[in-house]
């Protein structure tokens, strides 16, 4: 059949097929960390990367395989590598990039847990981040300097309420050179296709969306296969003769999946930040229904911001999902889908009123996570966003009177009502 499928039907057969050896229609766990060599110059063969085949887990597993070119195939790009979380990929997709003394732009609205690993851990390696607010282009622009070597945002901020102009970043990008890696865990590729908009590499948390009810952790990057590494000498673990594997060159032997080659060869053999294959089999089964939970997440998002931002014991929601955020045209375009079903809203009463809120809520569960089927709640300033300083936390979109949520896909009606005692003894 030659007509290209829709997104619906991708979402459950991309990379599957019937299990060759038994017939298996669902995807077999394959639970086994070695492959038995068909002979010696088999062996070989896969060694040196002649041979596409499966050696040992921690490099390729078969059911993991099916994951990765599952997510590659609904964001678009050519190749996808999983890893054991979100925080993982993230490290993966800046290794074959970067090196002692070279630095990332990022924007200044990610992921609590993101900030922290670029701001403190990652100087462990020699490398750097510079953190500017992504609406100011110039700022980016003039951010950039001779050491660096990425630019990274999210698609949909996390903690929510924020919607990056991923077109007019990535033109600061291929402007500059650089690839643009774009975080699309809040959004997922139903929402917004980031490669479309110019996005180099997108990385995911399959923690969240993808698997959808919070059973494992794990990550993958995404490469769009349209970069080249080879340009500027700047990426020369990718363009020049590779020591880590015997002098191979990679962008050379496997132009756009160059830089999936060198994260299964190099980054999964050396750093070990492998999914294993029955985290990915939960995934596997989360993913096969996500359009129709994210539907359902976004148009139970937007019921309920809508009514907390016409309560007066709110003081504001940032829902980009809504026509009185600065975000909303934007979205429109970024995300045509719906602004997902993350967002904050500021709570009168403060930081105490918050603790309150939360303690209150019977239906919500408060848990540092997100893009469950339940609803959640976390009051970022006191968890997620603790280690960061107070301008960190207003500029992440955390401060001490807000409260963050991931609308479930419960009834909206007992989501509000939950939200309505909660909010009733918060502000008593
Ligand atoms: C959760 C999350 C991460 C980190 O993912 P883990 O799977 O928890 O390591 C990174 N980015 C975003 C946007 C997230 O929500």
């Amino acid at each position: 059949m030659s007509r290209s499928y829709g997104f619906d039907t991708l979402q459950i057969h991309a990379g599957a097929r019937p299990d060759p050896a038994t017939g298996a229609r669902q995807v077999p766990i394959y639970q086994t960390t070695a492959y038995v060599f068909r002979d010696a110059d088999h062996a070989a063969a896969l060694f040196n990367l002649q041979e596409v085949g499966y050696i040992y887990s921690r490099l390729t597993n078969p059911t993991v395989a099916v994951l990765g070119e599952r997510i590659a195939t609904l964001e678009g790009g050519v190749g996808a590598v999983c890893c054991s979380s979100g925080h993982a990929a993230q490290i993966m997709a800046l290794f074959p990039l970067m090196g002692p003394g070279c630095n990332l732009i990022a924007s200044t609205r990610l992921y609590g847990g993101t900030v922290t690993q670029f701001s403190q851990t990652i100087k462990r390696f020699g490398w750097s981040a510079k953190f500017v607010d992504f609406d100011d282009l110039d700022a980016l622009a003039a951010a950039i300097d001779g050491n660096t070597r990425a630019i990274f945002c999210e698609s949909i901020a996390n903690p929510g309420g924020y919607i990056t102009d991923i077109r007019a970043v990535a033109d600061v990008a291929d402007r500059a050179g650089l690839p643009l890696i774009v975080d699309n865990t809040s959004a997922t590729p139903w929402l917004c296709r980031p490669i479309d908009l110019g996005a180099t590499l997108v990385v995911h948390s399959t923690t969240k969306y993808l698997t959808g009810n919070g059973t494992v952790t794990g990550g993958a990057i995404v490469d769009s296969g349209k970069f080249d590494w080879s340009a500027s000498g700047k990426f020369p673990s990718l363009s020049a003769p590779e020591p880590a594997y015997h002098g191979l060159k990679f962008h050379e032997t496997f132009g756009p999946l160059a830089f999936t080659f060198h994260s299964i060869a190099i980054g999964l053999r050396d750093l070990g930040m492998t999914m294993n294959p029955q985290g990915a089999h939960y995934t596997l089964m989360g993913i096969e229904t996500l359009s129709l939970r994210m539907q359902r997440h976004v148009e139970n998002a937007r019921k309920v911001a809508e009514w907390l931002e016409n309560d007066p014991r709110v003081e504001h929601v940032t829902y980009a999902g809504l026509p009185s955020s600065p975000y909303y045209e934007r979205g429109k375009r970024v995300c045509p889908k719906g602004a997902g079903a993350l967002f904050t809203f500021a709570v009168r009463g403060g930081y105490q009123a918050c603790v309150k809120l939360v303690d209150s809520l019977e239906l919500f569960s408060h848990v540092a996570n997100l893009g469950d089927t339940r609803s959640l709640i976390i009051h970022s300033a006191s968890t997620t966003h603790r280690q960061l300083t107070p301008e960190q936390q207003k500029a992440a979109g955390a401060a001490p009177n807000v409260v963050r949520v991931s609308i479930g896909i419960e009834d909206a009606d007992d989501i509000i009502a939950d939200l309505d005692q909660a909010l009733a003894k918060a502000t008593a």
